[in-house]
């Protein structure tokens, strides 16, 4: 049993979220996401991530139209990770699709670049093996441009 806290991004305040390995992540649809594949090989008692993370898997498993494989989800900063390791420790980051053929990995990587679910998608040239796409937030200075120049 996990104990999932998951950032409420419509409410502005945290849930707390109690599911077994096997049992599907808080918001996700069908069981397209378990709490398994969400922690990857991070052994934290406890995870955390964002409605809106959630959303956006939703949104691109049903664009993408089939399972994704997920790697590596959530990660705690002393269990490793790769460049953009800091958004995994926030729990707004997957990598997928490491049992893809290579094929299949780019058609993923181009469906999550043009889906615009995503803040970031990690180009080829940096994870060749696998699709890192992330729900980063933006910017304060990035989001108080977009309201002064509407
Ligand atoms: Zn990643």
């Amino acid at each position: 049993m996990a104990k999932i806290l998951v950032y409420n991004n419509d409410l502005n305040r945290m849930e707390t979220y109690y599911r077994g390995e096997s049992e599907a992540m808080p918001y996700i649809t069908g069981r397209t996401l378990t709490v398994r594949e969400f922690r990857g090989s991070s052994k934290s008692p406890t995870l955390w991530t964002s409605k809106r993370t959630m959303q956006a898997w939703n949104s691109q498993r049903y664009i993408w139209g089939g399972p994704i494989p997920v790697g590596y989800a959530f990660k705690r900063p002393w269990e490793g990770g790769h460049s953009y390791q800091s958004q995994h420790y926030a729990g707004v980051a997957f990598d997928v699709a490491q049992t893809f053929s290579n094929s299949q990995r780019t058609a993923l990587r181009n469906s999550a670049q043009n889906s615009g679910v995503w803040s970031y998608v990690e180009p080829v040239s940096l994870t060749p093996t696998w699709v890192h796409f992330d729900k980063r937030a933006l910017s304060s200075a990035c989001s108080s441009r977009w309201l002064s120049s509407s």
